[in-house]
């Protein structure tokens, strides 16, 4: 069967030569006898395949050696109490941006562990935008600022980063990471699910800055202390090894294209092609707000549910999957990360003009 184009939101695609690598090794890893999923974690070869892992990642997101790379479990869910538990004293306080429903409910979980202020809300809107947050928004005493740079059900994107005026930025970045250029000096602390823009499911990338180690609060379980994971370089337990094997065939991959500032560029082409036929539509509507457009998550609406589901439908006998939006949002989300194919697009741009022309 022929592969088709995949707008899911996540698990999304994988770029087809990362996959063709990992089929071509998968039952015989480098003539170890044994596939990735059967090797001893504690082996020679296993150590290689994170290690490289590791390297690749720090060098195409540039990470500085003050910060630690960490391949965790539990989804980005997970964080959403590991960073309260680690970055915030007993007693205290952090600021949340409420620009999404994970960035809501990764402020209900922080709840749990301290005081949290929600120092900006697009909530009245339905998240249609992100409203901007400069160091006067930040409350005295707070550990620190939590934002979600891309709302994936949404479809909306910080224009600019927070500035916190020294205050820790941590940044959910779960999809876009590595889909658009960012600079790590600027964050205490990045996380994000794998299954977006990095590879399978079951893994958690996490980058945090050193000196934000090690203050986990005394509840903590050992298993969400950072530090336990950072004194072991992600062995402390046994990792989810497939997919940080298979996440660094993507970092590999995305290094063949030049990095991340050429993926950035191509996504930025991806999703104008998109946008361009939303602005000049008098069918379709973009959900969210021009100067948060997000570049990942493409999302828009048809005047009526029957529209919606006809357009579906037409989608996908022309092989375009998975774009049903959020019930959230309703209407269409195409998400395009790194590994959609400009064709596949393509494809979902011509099918919106053609569309239009029967039913405007
Ligand atoms: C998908 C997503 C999550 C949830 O990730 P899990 O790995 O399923 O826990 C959290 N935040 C954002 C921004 C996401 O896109």
């Amino acid at each position: 069967m022929d592969r088709i184009f995949n707008f899911s939101a996540g698990p999304s695609m994988l770029p087809l030569p990362v996959l063709e690598k990992a089929q071509r090794d998968l039952i015989n890893y480098h003539g170890s006898g044994m596939s990735v999923m059967e090797m001893s974690h504690r082996s020679p070869v296993y150590e290689e395949i994170i290690a490289r892992a590791e390297a690749t990642l720090r060098d195409i997101m540039d990470i500085p050696k003050e910060w630690a790379v960490l391949f965790l479990q539990g989804g980005a869910s997970t964080q959403f109490a590991m960073v309260p538990l680690n970055l915030m004293p007993q007693g205290g306080s952090a600021d949340y941006a409420q620009t999404g429903m994970f960035a809501a409910k990764a402020a209900q979980e922080a709840a749990k562990f301290g005081t949290i202020n929600i120092i900006s809300s697009s909530k009245a809107d339905n998240y249609t935008h992100i409203p901007a947050i400069g160091p006067r928004d930040v409350t005295p005493g707070a550990s620190y600022v939590h934002i979600t740079t891309n709302n994936t059900i949404f479809g909306t994107t910080y224009p600019t980063l927070p500035e916190t005026g020294g205050v820790p930025l941590v940044a959910d970045m779960s999809s876009n990471i590595l889909g658009q250029v960012y600079d790590v000096r600027k964050f205490g602390l990045i996380y994000a699910g794998a299954q977006k823009n990095m590879g399978p499911a079951g893994l958690t990338v996490v980058i945090i800055r050193r000196d934000l180690l090690g203050h986990a609060q005394p509840i903590c379980p050992t298993m969400l202390d950072y530090k336990t994971h950072a004194d072991s370089q992600s062995m402390y337990n046994t990792p989810p090894c497939w997919s940080i094997y298979v996440a660094g065939l993507v970092f590999e991959w995305i290094k063949e294209m030049g990095g991340v500032a050429a993926i950035e560029k191509q996504n930025r082409e991806k999703a104008a092609l998109l946008y361009d036929v939303l602005d000049q539509s008098n069918l379709f509507t973009a959900a969210a707000r021009r100067d948060c457009r997000s570049i990942m998550n493409v999302t828009f609406t048809l005047p009526s549910q029957q529209l919606t589901d006809a357009f579906l439908k037409e989608a996908k006998a022309a092989g375009l999957v998975n774009l049903k939006g959020h019930r959230a949002v309703g209407g269409i989300r195409a998400s395009i990360y790194n590994a959609m194919p400009v064709e596949g697009v393509q494809a979902l741009a011509a099918l919106m003009q053609r569309f239009e022309a029967r039913h405007a």
